[in-house]
């Protein structure tokens, strides 16, 4: 997909990000940029989001600082989706610690599609990363919880301390997708059989299914990313929510795997960690400086928001926040 930044200058940022004023202009811009494509489809093999404005499109980014800026359909609510699996994973490595999500849970990328069965097969069972469903039924089946019900209440009380408020599930997706998630529940039975799943795999896929039917908006994206920016703690309520550790883990793994197929050209383009979900929420981290939300419902081939991933590589390179970006070092000091 051409991310249409040929003629936005890479600039290259150290620090914070720059004062409110010029991140409202370079949001404006951003937000103007991406509106002119129409590109994707919406998503409609979860029928109930097939329903979704196409037109619809909010952009905002949360600093460290706890600042907001807004552009758009910032209050527009969908279903947070596979945007979870960040932060559920982050959740499940404060609670078990680096080294055994490591081992239990992996890192490494499969290649093939979110959803894919054979990769479980050509792995030994293994889920290989978070970010994939395999990966995300596993990390949610090891939350803390010995019921169904605290089993729900750790994952959706831990994003309800991202986000900074209660979240509440979307009781219409979560049935439609309920109703039509038999490749999920295979996929959990699957690990079950490898002895990767400890739980009843039909409670681990309904609580995952919960989980990607909480309503956010582009507001809550940036505020979740902005918390994981801020290492750990959300800038808006002050509550530490993860370690600066589990942040830098998580990151990593959104690094590698947070853009499903399209992860590579991701990184390439845009320099950031984000994740993206199927409903057209896509949330994007600068560590230290920032979170970045963006909703628009339509989508490039492999599920990824179209408009979003544009606004998004708009404002990595205006606002100078590509992790691989440098500029020679001048001895002595600014040129
Ligand atoms: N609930 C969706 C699924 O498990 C999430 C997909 C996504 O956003 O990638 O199929």
């Amino acid at each position: 997909m051409d991310l249409d930044v040929d003629g936005v200058g890479q600039a290259v940022g150290t620090g914070a990000v720059p004062a409110g004023p010029r991140i409202d202009d370079l949001l404006v811009r951003a937000h103007e940029h991406a509106a002119r494509h129409r590109e994707g489809a919406v998503a409609d093999y979860i029928p109930i989001l097939a329903d979704a404005d196409p037109e619809a499109f909010g952009l905002c980014v949360a600093d460290v600082e706890g600042g907001l800026h807004e552009r758009g359909d910032t209050r527009t609510a969908f279903s947070i989706q596979s945007i979870s699996k960040a932060f559920v994973y982050a959740l499940l490595s404060e609670a078990f610690g680096h080294e055994r999500v490591l081992e239990v849970v992996g890192v490494n990328n499969t290649g093939l599609a979110f959803d894919s069965v054979v990769a479980i097969e050509l792995n030994d069972g293994h889920p290989m990363n978070p970010m994939v469903n395999a990966g995300a039924l596993a990390t949610t089946a090891l939350m803390p919880g010995d019921t169904a019900q605290e089993l729900w209440d750790a994952v959706r009380d831990g994003l309800s301390r991202f986000a900074g408020r209660a979240l509440e599930v979307d009781h219409e997706v979560y049935r439609c997708e309920a109703a039509t998630n038999h490749r999920n529940r295979a996929i959990a039975q699957l690990l079950e059989s490898y002895g990767r799943i400890e739980r009843d795999p039909l409670v681990v896929v309904d609580v995952y299914t919960r989980q990607c039917a909480l309503r956010v908006d582009a507001r809550d994206l940036a505020v979740m990313g902005a918390t994981l920016a801020d290492g750990g703690v959300n800038p808006v309520t002050g509550e530490r929510v993860v370690s600066a550790d589990v942040c830098r883990d998580a990151l990593a793994v959104l690094a590698a795997s947070g853009l499903y197929e399209r992860s590579g050209e991701w990184l390439f383009e845009i320099g950031l960690p984000g994740k993206s979900g199927v409903a057209g929420g896509l949330v994007t981290v600068a560590p230290g400086k920032a979170g970045i939300g963006a909703y628009a419902p339509r989508l490039d081939a492999a599920g990824n928001s179209v408009r979003g991933q544009i606004a998004t590589a708009y404002l990595s390179r205006a606002l100078g926040l590509n992790v691989f970006a440098s500029d020679p070092h001048v001895p002595g000091g600014k040129p």
